[in-house]
């Protein structure tokens, strides 16, 4: 059996993987786009993390496909609904990068609250000027959580050990029994002091929060977004930050990976990491694991970890 890596895993997934099936791994090819869509052709699992997109284009190449695994949770990098129709099965592993997305979220926010990015250039440019440098607490504070699911809970509950209390906007909870306050997107956006987004991309979240709604944020509002890209109107967002209409922002993905305006990200509260979150030796290998496990059901006919 061909199994084709088309993005860096963990040793031990290579291990597990080569007990499987023959393993042709292009993930540090230079020519990685062109090995695709030739290897593509007699693969019959092909393994993949967040940088490679597997369009119906792609897909239509491989003529054995029977399994395309996803190590980590978004299936936006793959036409779910092509394979399905080729009755190629596609499975993912979507709680092995949790932990460590909802950390860098928290790294974030506070990052944001205390300009700490900002103050670090300063001084490592040789100034001490203190005052540039005043932030918020976030103690007393509301957390408003976009999608509040798997990662916006568990970003709830660290953000509440900081005494902030959380309010969410989530279309798809009703009768909400617990303590935090489930709000209409609007009142959730112009109440909160720190809004952390955490909704799956779909075409309803695309642009869900757009130029109108960013201007319903506080100025002194802080904007994480973790999820993904194109949910925010990022290049409104910066504008806002420039001209503070906002205190500070977190981004780690973007509408455009890599993003084209980040010269216009200098010198504003905007932390900024490249596509991170899941970036942990923790999280790439239980991702690696998962679906190293999930190939193995699905070859002895258990569909209960199919998407
Ligand atoms: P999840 O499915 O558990 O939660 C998503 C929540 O969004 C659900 O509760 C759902 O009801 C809600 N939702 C759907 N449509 C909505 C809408 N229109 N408005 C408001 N809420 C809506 O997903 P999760 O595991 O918590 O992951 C959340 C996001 O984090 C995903 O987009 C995932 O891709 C992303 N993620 C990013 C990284 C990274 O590297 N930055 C790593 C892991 C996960």
């Amino acid at each position: 059996m061909k199994i084709l890596i088309c993005d860096t895993l963990n040793s031990k997934v290579l291990e597990e993987l080569q007990s499987i099936g023959h393993c042709i791994d292009i993930s540090s090819s230079d020519s990685k786009n062109q090995d695709l869509v030739s290897e593509i052709n007699d693969a019959e699992i092909v393994v993949i993390r967040s940088s490679t997109q597997l369009t119906k284009e792609i897909i239509e190449k491989g003529n054995k496909i029977k399994i395309i695994a996803r190590c980590g949770v978004g299936v936006d990098n793959i036409d779910v609904e092509y394979a399905k129709s080729k009755n190629i099965k596609v499975t993912n592993s979507p709680s092995a990068n949790l932990t460590s997305v909802v950390e860098l979220t928290v790294a974030l926010i506070i990052n944001a609250a205390r300009k700490i990015n900002l103050s670090d250039s300063h001084l490592k440019d040789g100034n001490w000027d203190r005052k540039e440098f005043i932030g918020i607490e976030l103690s007393g504070k509301q957390l408003g959580i976009i999608g509040f699911g798997k990662a916006g809970r568990l970003v709830s509950d660290r953000m509440k050990s900081f005494g902030m209390s959380v309010a969410f906007y989530d279309p798809y909870i009703k009768d909400w029994e617990g303590l935090e306050k489930n709000l209409e997107l609007d009142e959730l956006l112009s109440s909160s002091d720190v809004i952390s987004i955490h909704v799956i991309k779909t075409d309803e979240t695309e642009n869900l929060i757009s130029k109108e709604k960013l201007d319903l944020l506080k100025k002194s509002a802080i904007l994480i977004n973790t999820s993904r890209g194109g949910v925010v109107d990022e290049d409104y967002l910066i504008e806002m930050l420039k001209s503070k209409q906002l205190f500070g922002a977190g981004l780690d993905v973007y509408s455009e990976e890599p993003p084209k305006n980040v010269d216009n990200f200098a010198d504003i509260n905007l932390i900024t990491t490249p596509h991170i979150g899941a970036s942990t030796n923790e999280a790439q290998l239980k991702a690696g694991l998962d679906s190293v496990e999930n190939i193995k059901k699905i070859l002895a006919g258990d569909s209960s970890v199919e998407i």
